[in-house]
C-alpha cells in the first residue's frame, strides 16, 4: 500500500477543519499540514449555515469564546477588504412579555462582570438615542445591548412586527458573514504555505509511535502516517474518535431551513436577524387543527412549540432572499451524508414565522418555486459546548460539537485548536470547552441543571 507522510492531518474540510488547518499552517509551513476528506470542502453541514454569528449565550464560557472568534472574523475580515461579507444588524430578540426582568438577569449572567455595562434602556421617553446599524458598517456599529420597551420606538424601526411586541433585546455585535467565503480564503492560505487538500475518507487509524491512517480516495487505499491527529470531522467526529479507541460524548441531531425569494416584500430588506422568543401553538384552522389531531404522527403539531424561530434577509438591500430557521427537533439521529429533509418543515416554519411577521401570511399554502429547503446536523454535546483540545489518546486532538454555531465559532475553534497542539498559552476559557471540563463536577451539574443551553 502507498503510504505518504505528513506532519499534522486534520480530518474533515468543513469550515472548523478548514480553521484548524489555517491557524496549524502559519507554524507548520512546506507539507507540515495534509487535510483529508471525501467530499467537496464545506458541502456538508458547512454548507447548511445560516452564518449568523452573535456574542450573546447564557453563560459567560461561551460569550468569551465567540467574542474571541468575532475577534478574528473581524481581523479577516479587515486584512481582506472584507471579501467575508461581513455584515453586522445585530440580533433582534422580541417577545410579548413586558416584564423584561428574567431576560435581564440572563443578559447579565451571559455577559459576566460587564453584564449591567453592556445594557442600555429604552422606556418610553427616554429613547431618542437608539438607532439600528447600517448594514454596511460592519466596523462602526454599536457593541453591548439595546433593551427597548418604548412601543413608539418599537413601532418606528420594526413596523412589521406583531404589534403585540412589548419588549426587543437589540444584540449589537452580531450579523452575518459568507461560510463558504471564509473556507476558500482559509484553504488557499493552507496551500499557500504548503499545505494541501487529499480527497479521500479516513477509513481507519493506527495508533503507535506515530499515527498511521488508512485512506479510501478514488485511486484505491493509501496509507497516510502523521505525528497529530485533529479530528474535525463535525457530525462523524464520534466516529473518528471510535477508530482511536475512545468515546466522545457528541450527539447528532438534524435541523432545517428554507430560504424563499420574498417577491412580496414581506420582510424588510434592512431587518436584523430576527428572533422571536416565545413559544407558540401553530395557528391552524379548526378543521386543520381537527385532521392533525387525529393522527398520532402529526399531533405534535397541534401542541405547544419552543420559541426561537428566526428570520432574516438574504443577500443585502438590493436582493430579494429571505432565509427562515426554526431548531424545534430535540431528538438525536445517526448522521447520514444526505438526510431527507421533513417535507412539512416549510410549511411549519413559514406559519411559526408569521406570529412575528404577519405580512409572511401572504405565502400561507403558495409557498413561492424560488425556495430552496435543507438541512444538516447540530453536532453537539449535551450541553450545548464545544469539544476543542487534546482527546485521551496522545497526539490526537477534537475540534467538535460546534452545534448551531460552528460558523462563527471556526476561527476560535481553529485558533484554540492550534495553541493546543504547539503547547502555546491558551485563553482562560479553553480548558473550559476542552474534554477537562468534564472532570469540573460543579461546572457540569451547573450546565446540565435545566440551564438554558442558547441552541438557536
Ligand atoms: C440548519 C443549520 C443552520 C446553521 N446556522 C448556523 C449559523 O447561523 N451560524 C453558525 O455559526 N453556525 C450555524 N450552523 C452550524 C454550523 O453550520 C456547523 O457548526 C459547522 O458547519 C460545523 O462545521 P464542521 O467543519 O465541524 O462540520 P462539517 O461542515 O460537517 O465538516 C465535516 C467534514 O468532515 C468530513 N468527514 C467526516 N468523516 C470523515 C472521514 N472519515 N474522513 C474524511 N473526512 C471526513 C465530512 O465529509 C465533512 O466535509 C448551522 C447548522 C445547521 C445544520
Amino acid at each position: 500500500m502507498k503510504t505518504d507522510r505528513a506532519e499534522i492531518v486534520v480530518i474533515g474540510a468543513g469550515i472548523v477543519g478548514l480553521a484548524c488547518a489555517y491557524y496549524l499552517s502559519s507554524r507548520h509551513r512546506g507539507n507540515g499540514v495534509r487535510i483529508v476528506d471525501a467530499r467537496s470542502p464545506m458541502s456538508l453541514t458547512s454548507a447548511a449555515s445560516g452564518e449568523n454569528y452573535r456574542n450573546w449565550w447564557p453563560h459567560p464560557t461561551m460569550t468569551a469564546f465567540t467574542d474571541y472568534s468575532i475577534d478574528l472574523l473581524e481581523s479577516i475580515a479587515r486584512e481582506s477588504v472584507n471579501r467575508i461579507h461581513m455584515t453586522r444588524r445585530g440580533y433582534v430578540l422580541a417577545t410579548r412579555q413586558a416584564d423584561a426582568a428574567a431576560l435581564l438577569a440572563q443578559l447579565k449572567i451571559g455577559y459576566g462582570k460587564e453584564g449591567a455595562e453592556r445594557v442600555r434602556f429604552h422606556v418610553s421617553g427616554f429613547s431618542e438615542t437608539y438607532r439600528p446599524a447600517e448594514l454596511s458598517d460592519w466596523e462602526n456599529a454599536p457593541n453591548g445591548v439595546d433593551v427597548i420597551q418604548d412601543r413608539s420606538v418599537i413601532r418606528q424601526w420594526f413596523p412589521s412586527f406583531d404589534p403585540e411586541i412589548a419588549t426587543l433585546i437589540h444584540i449589537r455585535r452580531a450579523g452575518d458573514i459568507s461560510g463558504q467565503q471564509l473556507g476558500a480564503l482559509m484553504l488557499e492560505h493552507v496551500r499557500s504555505s504548503g499545505g494541501s487538500l487529499k480527497a479521500a475518507r479516513v477509513m481507519a487509524i493506527e495508533k503507535g509511535s506515530e499515527f498511521v491512517l488508512t485512506l479510501q480516495g478514488q485511486d484505491g487505499v493509501e496509507g497516510l502516517r502523521a505525528d497529530v491527529v485533529v479530528n474535525a470531522a463535525g457530525p462523524y467526529a464520534g466516529d473518528i474518535a471510535d477508530m482511536l479507541g475512545e468515546p466522545l460524548p457528541i450527539m447528532n441531531v438534524y435541523q432545517q431551513k428554507i430560504a424563499l425569494a420574498d417577491s412580496e416584500g414581506a420582510i424588510d430588506r434592512r431587518m436584523p436577524f430576527s428572533i422571536d422568543l416565545d413559544p407558540q401553538i401553530l395557528d391552524w384552522t379548526d378543521e386543520e387543527r381537527a385532521t392533525l389531531r387525529e393522527d398520532g404522527t402529526t399531533h405534535w403539531l397541534t401542541e405547544p412549540m419552543p420559541g426561537a424561530i428566526h428570520c432574516r434577509p438574504e443577500g443585502g438591500e438590493a436582493g430579494k432572499w429571505i432565509k427562515l430557521g426554526w431548531a424545534y427537533n430535540r431528538t438525536p439521529s445517526k448522521p447520514r451524508d444526505d438526510p431527507a429533509p421533513d417535507p412539512s418543515f416549510p410549511d411549519i416554519v413559514l406559519r411559526g414565522a408569521s406570529r412575528l411577521h404577519p405580512r409572511l401570511k401572504g405565502y400561507w399554502g403558495r409557498l413561492p418555486r424560488q425556495m430552496s429547503h435543507y438541512g444538516g446536523y447540530y453536532s453537539m454535546t449535551k450541553e450545548n459546548w464545544p469539544l476543542i483540545g487534546p482527546m485521551e489518546t496522545r497526539g490526537a486532538y477534537v475540534a467538535g460539537a460546534l452545534s448551531g454555531f460552528g460558523t462563527m465559532g471556526a476561527c476560535a475553534a481553529g485558533a484554540l485548536c492550534a495553541a493546543w497542539v504547539h503547547d502555546a498559552p491558551l485563553p482562560a476559557f479553553a480548558s473550559q470547552l476542552s474534554l477537562a471540563r468534564y472532570d469540573d463536577e460543579k461546572l457540569m451539574q451547573q450546565l446540565l441543571g435545566g440551564a438554558d443551553t442558547g441552541v438557536l
